[in-house]
C-alpha cells in the first residue's frame, strides 16, 4: 500500500480513485470518516488520501493523477508502450516510463 493522493475533498479522492480504477488500478480512499467530526480535528487529520493497493502501480497512479491536476480530461485509450511495456493513459503523448513517443507507433 502506498499513498498516492490526499486532498480534502473526498470528492475528488473518489474521482481519483474512480480513475485509477478505470485504469486497473486498485485504489482506496482512506480518512473519510473524519470528516464527520471535522472542526474537532486538526485539518491535516482530515484529509482524505487515496493509497494504491500494489506498489508497483505507483508510478503509474502518479501519472494519471498528475495529469488528471493539470486539467487535463483524460482522453483516448489507454495504450502500452512498444518499447518498454508500460500502460499509458490515452491523452500521454510520450510513454511516461522511458518517453518513448506514441505517435511514433501508432498504426492507422
Ligand atoms: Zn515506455
Amino acid at each position: 500500500m502506498k499513498r498516492v493522493y490526499s486532498t480534502e475533498s473526498v470528492a475528488l479522492a473518489w474521482h481519483m480513485r474512480n480513475v485509477l480504477e478505470q485504469h486497473h488500478i486498485d485504489a482506496v480512499v482512506k480518512n473519510e470518516q473524519l470528516f464527520s467530526i471535522a472542526g474537532e480535528m486538526p485539518i491535516t487529520e482530515c484529509l482524505a488520501e487515496v493509497w494504491v493497493k500494489h506498489n508497483l502501480d505507483f508510478r503509474h497512479a502518479e501519472n494519471i493523477i498528475r495529469e488528471i491536476e493539470a486539467g487535463g480530461e483524460i482522453e483516448g485509450e489507454d495504450w502500452k508502450c512498444v518499447r518498454c511495456g508500460e500502460q499509458n493513459v490515452g491523452n500521454f503523448a510520450v510513454c511516461w516510463n522511458c518517453q518513448h513517443s506514441h505517435d511514433e507507433e501508432r498504426e492507422d
